[in-house]
């Protein structure tokens, strides 16, 4: 079975990177600059990148010997929801991108394991992959609210922040209210 597959990419797709203008030559540099939709299910289950939302790329492609390097960072909003109260988040993210796209038949491409460092497809790299790792890895795995999101009475399901300090759902019975308040006098 031959090595390298025909690439299957499409040049146009948002986060495929053309490097036809790059020349082959080390140290040769080209920026890329560019507001593209969000792929779907980009994130985790509670929290992520909405699907169709603005990621705005700001990379720098360079030619080493063995390939294309690519380093920048990716930005765009982050939605999810609070583990401990439900609550929406709206949030936004930045993510680095440093990854060495290597040449088919180069000495790295030969030398190293598929999932080691990405792949040339011809003139075209890829980026999904590397940008889908890099947003998984900067998001929470369980996100909240904020840091010390107090999360809901677990009696009644309302959020701490809208209950009296005092709330309990212990003499619910207004009978015996007054009379454990004079129990109390008495102790
Ligand atoms: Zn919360
Ligand atoms: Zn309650």
């Amino acid at each position: 079975m031959p090595k390298h597959l025909p690439s299957q990419l499409d040049p146009r797709s948002p986060l495929v990177l053309d490097t036809r203008e790059l020349p082959r030559r080390p140290g040769a540099l080209r920026t890329v600059t560019r507001v593209v939709p969000a792929p779907a299910d980009l994130g985790l289950e509670m929290i992520g990148v909405p699907e169709g939302t603005d990621l705005s790329l700001d990379l720098s492609l360079q030619s080493v010997s063995e390939g294309v390097y690519v380093s920048g960072t990716v930005s765009g909003a982050v939605q999810g929801e609070c583990g401990r109260c439900l609550r929406q988040i709206d949030d936004s993210l930045v993510v680095q991108i440093q990854e060495l796209y290597a040449y088919a038949d180069s000495t790295t491409d030969e030398t190293t394991e598929e999932d080691e460092v990405g792949r040339m497809q011809g003139d075209l790299i890829d980026l999904e992959p590397t940008l889908r790792d890099a947003v998984v890895l900067a998001l929470p795995t369980n996100p909240l609210c904020r840091e010390d999101c107090p999360g809901l009475c677990i009696e009644c399901g309302v959020h701490w922040d809208e209950l009296p300090a005092d709330h309990s759902h212990e003499q619910v019975d207004p009978r015996w209210a007054g009379l454990s308040q004079l129990t109390r006098k008495e102790e």
